[in-house]
C-alpha cells in the first residue's frame, strides 16, 4: 500500500460541484489501494476576498489577526470535502494546521514549517480513513495560528509528504503539467514528462506560477517525488524529481517569462570602490529585492549602474536612488517599467557550450534588442522591451526545438 499526498488548489475546490469531483478522485485513489492524505487550498478567490474585508477596515491589520482570518478559507474546504467523502461512503476526517500540529516559527503571514506531528494522521489512516488537512496554515509554539505565505498550500503538501515519507506528492491544479512555455503565448508548447528540481526552481523563480518556489525547495531538500496534474482531466502530468541518466536529455527544457520587473539606472557615478554598495545598500535596507545587476566599464572615471527590481517596488526604489545619486554626485537616474525578462532553462546547458550565442543570434534575427543579460549554470535570462515578449518567447521556443510534433 502506497501513501500518497494529494493537494488540490483553489480552482479545483472552487465550487460544490468541484469539491464533489475532487471527492470522486480521492475515492478512486483510495479504492486503488492507496493511503491518501489530502491537502486543500481555500475556494478560489476566497483568500483575496478575506484580505479585501480586512483592508476595508484597516490599511495595516495586525499580522496575527490576518492569519486568524485567512486560515478560515482552508477550514471551510477541509470540512466540505470530508462531508462530500462521507456522503459517498468514504470515511474521512479533517484537520486544521494547528490540530495536526504543523509547528511553524512565529513569522505571521510568512511562517516556516519547523515540525509536523503525524501520529493522529497515521492512526486515522490505519483505521481506513482519508485524512484531509488544511493547507497554508500552522501554529507557533505559543498556539498562535500562522500562515505560510500566498500559495503556501503547496508547501504544506510537500512538507507532509516529506514528514510521512509518502511515495509521491501529487499537486492537482488547473493545468495538466509543466509546459515548455506558457501555452497562452506558444500554442505548440509541450507538456514535459519530467523536469528536475533545479529546473523547476529556476522556472518558478523566473515567473512560472505552477508551484510555490518554497515547495520545490522543500521537495528537493527532502527528496519528495512531486507530480503536477490536472484535477479537470486525467493524464500523467509532469514529474519533478532528481536528475538521472534515463531522463530525456533535452538541451533546454523550457522558456520562462517575467513581466513583473522594472529597471533602474544610475548614470555617471564616479567609478571607485564601494559604489555598488553605496547604491544597493539603501535599496536592501528598504527591503527591496534586487534581481539582475549590470555595471558598465568606466569611461572618464564614471560608470553606469543598472539593476532590476519588482515593479511594485519601482517608485520606492526610484525615490531612494534619487537621494543616493545626489550624495554620490551621479549625473542622473533613469528608469524603465516597460521591460520583460525572458529566460531559457535547462540542465543540458551545463554540458553544452554555445547556448547563449544561439539565443542571442535568434533574438537578433528578429530585431530584438537585449538590454541586460544574466546567467546561471542552467539558465540564461535577457531583459528586452515588453513589446517583444511574445515574439521573443516564440522565437526561442522554436529555435531550441521545443515544439510539439504537429499532428
Ligand atoms: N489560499 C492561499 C492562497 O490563496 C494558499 C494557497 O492557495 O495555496 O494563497
Ligand atoms: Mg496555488
Amino acid at each position: 500500500m502506497a501513501l500518497i499526498v494529494q493537494k488540490y488548489g483553489g480552482t479545483s475546490v472552487g465550487s460544490i460541484e468541484r469539491i464533489n469531483a475532487v471527492a470522486d478522485r480521492v475515492m478512486a485513489s483510495r479504492k486503488a489501494g492507496n493511503d491518501i492524505v489530502v491537502v486543500v487550498s481555500a475556494m478560489s478567490g476566497e483568500t483575496d476576498r478575506l484580505l479585501g474585508l480586512a483592508s476595508e477596515i484597516s490599511q495595516a491589520p495586525a499580522a496575527r489577526e490576518l492569519d486568524v482570518l485567512l486560515s478560515t478559507g482552508e477550514q471551510v474546504t477541509i470540512a466540505l470535502l470530508c462531508i462530500a467523502l462521507n456522503e459517498m461512503g468514504c470515511p474521512a476526517i479533517s484537520y486544521t494546521g494547528s490540530q495536526v500540529r504543523i509547528l511553524t516559527d512565529d513569522a505571521h503571514n510568512k511562517a516556516r514549517i519547523l515540525d509536523i506531528q503525524d501520529h493522529n494522521i497515521r492512526a486515522n489512516l490505519a483505521e481506513g480513513k482519508v485524512v484531509v488537512v488544511a493547507g497554508f496554515q500552522g501554529v507557533d509554539e505559543k498556539g498562535n495560528i500562522t500562515t505560510l505565505g500566498r500559495g503556501g498550500s503547496d508547501t504544506t503538501a510537500v512538507a507532509l509528504a516529506a514528514a510521512m515519507k509518502a511515495h509521491e506528492c501529487h499537486i492537482y491544479t488547473d493545468v495538466d503539467g509543466v509546459y515548455t512555455a506558457d501555452p497562452r503565448i506558444v500554442s505548440r508548447a509541450r507538456r514535459l514528462d519530467s523536469v528536475t528540481y533545479e529546473e523547476m526552481l529556476e522556472m518558478a523563480s523566473l515567473g512560472s506560477k505552477v508551484l510555490q518556489i518554497r515547495s520545490v525547495e522543500f521537495a528537493q531538500k527532502f527528496h519528495v517525488q512531486l507530480r503536477v496534474l490536472s484535477s479537470f482531466e486525467d493524464g500523467p502530468g509532469t514529474l519533478i524529481t532528481e536528475e538521472d541518466e534515463s531522463m530525456e536529455q533535452a538541451l533546454i527544457s523550457g522558456i520562462a517569462q517575467n513581466k513583473d520587473e522594472a529597471k533602474l539606472t544610475v548614470v555617471g557615478v564616479p567609478d571607485k570602490p564601494g559604489i555598488a554598495h553605496s547604491i544597493l545598500g539603501p535599496i536592501a535596507d528598504a527591503n527591496i529585492e534586487v534581481d539582475m545587476i549590470v555595471q558598465n566599464v568606466g569611461v572618464d572615471n564614471t560608470t553606469d549602474f543598472t539593476f532590476t527590481v519588482h515593479r511594485n517596488d519601482y517608485d520606492k526604489a526610484l525615490g531612494i536612488l534619487n537621494k543616493t545619486a545626489k550624495t554620490l554626485g551621479a549625473r542622473e537616474v533613469t528608469g524603465d517599467k516597460g521591460i520583460v525578462k525572458i529566460s531559457v532553462v535547462g540542465i543540458g546547458m551545463r554540458s553544452h557550450a554555445g547556448i547563449a550565442s544561439k539565443m542571442f543570434n535568434a533574438l537578433a534575427q528578429e530585431g530584438i534588442n537585449i538590454m541586460m543579460i544574466s546567467t546561471s549554470e542552467i539558465k540564461i535570462s535577457v531583459v528586452v522591451d515588453e513589446k517583444y515578449l511574445e515574439l521573443g518567447v516564440r522565437t526561442l521556443h522554436s529555435e531550441f526545438g521545443l515544439e510539439q510534433e504537429s499532428a
